[in-house]
């Protein structure tokens, strides 16, 4: 199967502005930002979509969301922040790799009213 945006960027085929790295995952600014700070939370492994994640991927899935609780703190919007996983093509997905988007700055709560 053909690489994913994704995969290249992870592999630095195609550039990003990566803003925290490790072992397990990446996190890139967004090419395309959807609120002033957009960041993209990727897994190296390449699962599609977080439907198709098993309980092999508990750890991975675990150490995302530190991981977006480290970047928060790196970019100081650890008090205001938005995640979200669009799951499959009619749920908005376009890249499949699975991600997390981290957003800050901008007001969701006519999306997700409390
Ligand atoms: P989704 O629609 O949930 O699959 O999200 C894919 C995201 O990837 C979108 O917000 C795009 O703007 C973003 N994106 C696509 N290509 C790139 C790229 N080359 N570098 C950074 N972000 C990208």
């Amino acid at each position: 199967m053909s690489k994913t945006i994704f995969e290249k960027i992870i592999e630095r085929e195609l550039p990003s502005k990566v803003i925290y790295e490790d072992d397990l995952c990446i996190a890139i600014e967004d090419i395309a930002p959807k609120a002033p700070t957009h960041i993209l939370i990727i897994p190296k492994k390449p699962i599609q979509k977080l439907s198709e994640a098993t309980t092999d991927d508990e750890v991975l899935l675990g150490h995302l969301m530190i991981v977006v609780n480290k970047v928060a703190r790196l970019l100081n919007i650890q008090d205001a922040f938005n995640v979200v996983i669009n799951n499959g093509k009619d749920a908005g997905q376009t890249v499949f790799h699975l991600h997390i988007h981290l957003l800050a700055g901008r007001n969701f709560q006519d999306f997700f009213p409390g």
